[in-house]
């Protein structure tokens, strides 16, 4: 028996038993006067152990020797401490060693292994295995093994079974660029991985088994940002016989469970918003409701007032930003220089104090009167004490730089606490985007996302206004999972390809297979899938997903710790058939 107790179980009800531990050297203390206490940590906790060299001189010299990280194994009694630490669990008692056994050293290590470390961010991810040593790391995939498992309680007990599907594939369109994989047997032929298992889940449900989930690796080349890495995890889910009200009520029962039992947090019934309303009252579709501040448009109140800015503005968007009348000339210029950041790109950013006294004061008060900007706040539905910020130009781009403003002074102003959250379905969204730059339609979530049948008139004359039976979950501005009802018709979806631009023989070669099961009895059915590593995050607080992943890629897409993508043989790039022209 290696061990009788973790290091995080002891307590003074067990005081002046003979216990076994092993663990890790967290740190070691030498106190003077013949007294050295170590941390001995596992992944449980910390345990105190006290060696005093008037018990066993031997072995209090011994555990003077021990490095940080070396792995022990001690046998003790277990002793009420003199002074005890309410910080830790176990802080009531330390182990009186009789026993130490060195079951391994370690070099020392390049960072401190504590809650604190001075490890920064790159060599911690080089040492990743260290840096998962760490509590605050390994509580986070501690969450996320309790959302996995609960996950799957919740979908068991509502009959989903969960089916694999195979990894390589050929391309799933997503929208996102492919990792592909050669095939060696098949000489200039690629596998693509999987951007969701989308076509999978499908078939599924043409072979009839009605409730499907999986837990899944998903990859996408894109570009990655704080919420994005190359491969991650989705909660892939379909269902038959079912409508979009079935799917977002089982979904939202998803959500409620793992908010209970994870948080202990009851989850309101969660409000939907049209898309439509999202953009216009958040430029958004995954809207922050933590908080109001929602655009109020004042093109009318603002026109024929000679201020140019506005006049040739398509739209004048503002917000009003609660008790911050009082920001300073500074604060303001922050707020400007923020929105005139290249990434955002608004010219200005146009302000009107509602002084505590009533009076209002603009940065536009050569062209507007009091009694202009009075109309202002009133439709803002201002207060005194309120600052009224607002942006101009193309409507589109307008309501974009005017979302980032109003997030950012939800940040500034705290509204935007990480233990509220605010769920929300996000509905009706458009079936297809056009890319302007190349004069034609995509599908906004994927082709396989059917139309609403009200809408489905429009394919062929105004393709834009169509709307889809699509819909997202958002949680406090973060899109955690989205899905949509799916044409289960063969002829639907042939148009539907029609409409996307690719000729019947393209669609047959990509699809073929998709289409010619529907000719067997497709069943209607509909689906989402959440993001794993999205929901971890935002359970736990954390600012990126990279954090609650176990060995996650860095921004260019490394793994610094395996040092991945790497080169590979000659020998085993001809025997994939794939040429390389040797770099000068
Ligand atoms: N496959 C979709 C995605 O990965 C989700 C779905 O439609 O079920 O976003």
């Amino acid at each position: 028996m290696y061990r009788s107790h973790t290091c995080g179980e002891l307590r003074l009800a067990d005081a002046e038993k003979e216990v076994v531990l092993t663990g890790w050297v967290q740190k070691s203390r030498k106190l003077g006067g013949g007294i050295t206490f170590v941390d001995l940590r596992d992944r449980y906790g910390v345990t105190q152990l006290a060696f005093y060299r008037d018990l066993d001189a031997d072995l209090y010299e011994e555990a003077n020797k021990l490095g940080r990280e070396f792995v022990l194994q001690v046998t003790g009694t277990v002793k009420e401490r003199s002074s005890k630490n309410n910080n830790i669990a176990t802080g009531d008692i330390e182990i009186h060693v009789a026993k130490l056994l060195i079951l391994n050293k370690s070099d020392v290590p390049p960072f401190t292994i504590e809650d604190e470390t001075d490890g920064g961010d790159d060599i911690r991810m080089k040492y990743r295995y260290l840096d998962l040593r760490r509590n605050p790391v390994r509580k986070n995939l501690e969450l996320r093994h309790r959302i996995a498992f609960e996950t799957r309680n919740y979908l068991d007990k509502q009959h989903f079974l969960e089916v694999e599907t195979p990894v390589l594939i050929g391309s799933t369109p997503e929208g996102a660029r492919d990792f592909v994989v050669p095939s060696r047997m098949n000489p200039g032929e690629f596998y693509a991985l999987p951007q969701s298992p989308q076509l999978f889940k499908q078939l599924l449900m043409v072979s009839g088994f009605d409730r499907y989930f999986q837990i899944v690796k998903c990859f996408r080349d894109e570009d990655l940002r704080a919420d994005r890495q190359p491969e991650f995890t989705q909660i892939d889910c379909e269902m038959s016989f079912v409508e979009q009200e079935d799917v977002l009520n089982i979904f939202e029962g998803l959500v409620k469970h793992l908010f209970k039992v994870v948080k202990g947090i009851d989850i309101p019934e969660l409000p939907r918003m049209t898309y439509a309303h999202a953009m216009k009252y958040y430029g958004s579709d995954k809207p922050d409701t933590r908080f109001g501040m929602e655009f109020v448009e004042i093109k009318d109140l603002t026109a024929g007032k000679n201020f140019g800015v506005f006049d040739d503005a398509e739209y004048v968007g503002a917000i009003c930003a609660p008790n911050a009348a009082s920001y300073t000339r500074k604060q303001l210029d922050e707020l400007t220089n923020f929105v005139k950041r290249p990434q955002i790109g608004a010219k200005g950013l146009i302000y009107v104090r509602y002084e505590t006294d009533g009076t209002l004061r603009s940065s536009v008060d050569k062209f507007y009167t009091p009694v202009d900007l009075a109309k202002w706040a009133e439709r803002c539905n201002a207060k005194p004490g309120d600052l009224i910020l607002i942006l101009s130009g193309e409507t589109e781009k307008t309501q974009k730089q005017l979302c980032e403003l109003r997030l950012e002074v939800g940040d500034r102003l705290g509204l935007r606490d990480k233990d509220t959250f605010n769920c929300l379905w996000v509905i009706d969204f458009p079936l297809l985007e056009k890319d302007e730059e190349l004069g034609r339609f995509f599908a906004k979530h994927h082709p396989f996302t059917s139309p609403k049948k009200e809408d489905i008139e429009y394919l062929d004359s105004d393709p834009g206004v169509v709307r889809a039976n699509a819909y997202d979950m958002v949680i406090n501005g973060v899109e955690v999972g989205g899905g949509s009802v799916r044409i289960h018709n063969s002829d639907l979806q042939e148009k539907m390809f029609e409409v996307l631009g690719f000729t019947p023989e393209k669609a047959q070669a990509q699809f073929g297979f998709l289409m010619n099961a529907f000719k067997y009895g497709a069943p209607p059915h509909a689906g989402l899938a959440f993001g794993l590593d999205r929901l971890v995050s935002l359970f736990a607080g954390l600012d990126s997903i990279r954090d609650c992943i176990a060995f996650p890629k860095n921004n260019s897409g490394r793994d610094v710790m395996i040092d991945a993508p790497s080169q590979i043989d000659i020998e085993q790039l001809k025997e994939l058939c794939i040429e390389v022209k040797k770099s000068e």
